[in-house]
């Protein structure tokens, strides 16, 4: 959200979720790549922190992060506890892609989140 990526690296994101939405498993929305950890927080246009969501799935997380809130949005505080399981199932996906080390520099640097936690 918010700032225009390299189209290569989000057709490579895209392709390699096969076009499929990370936190809903729909196949069928636009698909659109999401800044994990958003570029209000520090989030960076690499890999580790790009997944697929669907347009209702990115609607709903928008620019959310933990002790941000939401942040250059349009959407309700109310779906604050959406926005939080869509970020999970984005971790639980980067878990299954990238190293934990990689994961740990790029999303959780500033923030000391332990390890194995939830963010519930
Ligand atoms: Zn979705």
């Amino acid at each position: 959200m918010g700032r225009k990526l390299n189209t290569d690296i989000g057709m490579t994101v895209l392709t390699g979720a096969n076009w499929q939405c990370v936190a809903c498993g729909d196949r069928f929305g636009r698909c659109q790549v999401d800044h994990v950890r958003p570029v209000h927080a520090g989030g960076l246009d690499i890999p580790v922190n790009l997944v697929c969501l669907c347009y209702e799935c990115n609607q709903v997380k928008s620019c959310f992060w933990p002790g941000h809130g939401y942040h250059q949005t349009r959407l309700a505080y109310d779906d604050v506890f959406r926005a939080h399981l869509i970020l999970d199932a984005e971790i639980t996906w980067l878990r299954e892609h990238h190293s934990e080390a990689e994961i740990h520099e790029h999303i959780w640097r500033w923030y000391g989140m332990p390890d194995g936690a939830s963010w519930f």
